[in-house]
């Protein structure tokens, strides 16, 4: 008998020390619903196979943002609606083609792309000697003595010493974004750009390239080159510095379309005016179907809703899901809603963004208050049984950027970044590169976070 008890009170004590939190239990509810009753990726799977690359402007992102919409108006939220933007729309045109000629009839092909942004080369394309620079300077250095009449070719890889690869995408991509608009002042025909990727491999990556103030007839065309491509046309430069090489684009930039931000929204039960955002971009590049960048953050996004009405919370501010456009090539959709959230004097005191890829999401990065990241601190250690607990300052995301001011909270969903820039803005950005179990994981993540952050009214409106 007292044995029996001795037990017994042993089993108590063991319950109680086990007893969860309403905090675990809700977030372990969420984490159930996302891993057995999850949609996320039914929805990624018709946005990358049924619709495919989002380009703005282009017949599929209107497909997307009907698409979006419809699944929104089926999730029984309090509101659905589109906000309209105005969207630059620029086309690849027919595929581009390229070629080291190390002497006449002795030509290797590339893979190479058109950046976003870049003007066609002339109908017959682009021949010329290749100059290779590792940075902006070294163009800067060499000047127009060495640079007039060529092809500059930028050959900075990301470094591969850092262990979140967005800080080494950081560090090289000044190359694509500025490399033309630079080179075309020292007199250059054309731009050659490594691709963003830390492995070899035959994939060109696109991605904007910005010519600032230059005058249309100055601008040159600009391309990415795969990483093995672009060793190889290192390694011949070498050998031969006079070979010449060989590029054609048939992009060109049209006028500017109507599109749309996609919306819905639970209204807040007690403090309605409070807005708290969750989002990802709903374009686009046009190389793959965009499923990592970022059909996945979307598709996050929406299920953020869905599993907060699922799993019976009712929260006390409005939960917004905003599927914003033109993020690749523009931010107009990130611009446009955070100037009508201020025309219509909303109260935005918090915003999450998904747009790292769908990858096994590892924690958050906060951009807020010392005081706001401190209680964010102490939510740390409901993350930890589901191994997102890595919570660090940084952006929240570029979409979410516009909204910024005193009291808001942004912060961006942190998922594993090793393999990431293997299939950013290229071909490979595919479906079948997504794990299911990774992106509905990131989708239990933010939604975990946007509960807490709701229940303890995190961030405030100015
Ligand atoms: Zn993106």
């Amino acid at each position: 008998m007292i044995r029996i008890t001795i037990t017994l009170f042993l089993m108590l004590q063991i319950h109680n020390v086990a007893a969860q939190t309403d905090d675990e239990k809700q977030i372990r509810t969420i984490y159930d619903l996302a891993l057995t009753k999850g949609k996320t990726y039914g929805w990624l799977n018709y946005l990358s196979n049924q619709i495919g690359g989002r380009l703005s402007g282009s017949v599929q992102a209107e497909q997307a943002v009907n698409y979006t919409k419809a699944q929104l108006d089926s999730l029984g939220l309090d509101k659905v609606w589109l906000q309209p933007v105005m969207v630059p729309k620029w086309v690849r045109g027919t595929p581009e083609f390229a070629y080291l000629e190390n002497k006449p009839g002795y030509t290797s092909n590339v893979p190479i792309c058109a950046l976003g942004g870049s003007v066609a080369t002339p109908p017959g394309g682009v021949k010329a000697e290749v100059v290779e620079v590792k940075s902006l300077e070294e163009l800067e250095t060499l000047g127009r003595d060495k640079i007039q009449g060529k092809i500059v070719f930028f050959n900075r890889p990301m470094d591969a010493r850092l262990l979140n690869t967005f800080r080494a995408y950081g560090g090289a991509v000044d190359q694509r974004s500025k490399g033309a608009a630079e080179a075309a002042k020292y007199g250059a025909v054309g731009v050659i750009v490594r691709s963003m990727n830390l492995r070899l491999d035959d994939n060109p990556h696109t991605g904007s390239t910005n010519y600032g103030d230059l005058p249309e007839k100055d601008r040159i065309p600009a391309a990415a080159i795969s990483t093995n491509g672009a060793e190889f046309l290192s390694t011949t430069l070498k050998l031969n510095p006079k070979i010449l090489f060989y590029f054609k684009l048939n992009c060109k930039q049209l006028e500017d379309v109507q599109s749309y931000n996609v919306i819905g929204e639970i209204k807040g039960s007690t403090r309605p005016e409070e807005v708290m955002v969750v989002g990802g971009h709903l374009d686009s590049w046009d190389l793959g179907d965009g499923a990592h960048d970022d059909g996945a953050g979307c598709v996050q996004s929406m299920e953020v809703l869905r599993l907060l009405k699922l799993s019976g919370y009712k929260p006390k501010r409005t939960i917004r899901v905003v599927l914003f456009m033109n993020e690749e090539n523009g931010l107009r959709g990130g611009r446009k809603y955070a100037s009508e959230a201020d025309i219509n004097g909303e109260k935005h005191v918090f915003a999450l963004e998904s747009d790292a890829g769908g990858f096994t999401p590892r924690g958050f990065s906060f951009d807020s208050s010392e005081s706001d990241f401190n209680t964010l601190l102490s939510w740390k250690q409901l993350f930890e049984p589901y191994h997102s607990a890595e919570f660090t300052r940084g952006g929240g995301g570029a979409d979410i950027g516009p909204l910024k001011k005193p009291g808001i909270v942004l912060a961006g969903l942190r998922p594993d970044s090793q393999r990431y820039f293997a299939h950013h803005h290229a071909q490979n950005d595919t479906f079948e590169h997504v794990n299911r179990r990774e992106l509905e994981l990131g989708a239990a993540a933010m939604t975990s976070l946007i509960y807490l952050a709701d229940k303890y009214e995190l961030g405030s409106a100015q």
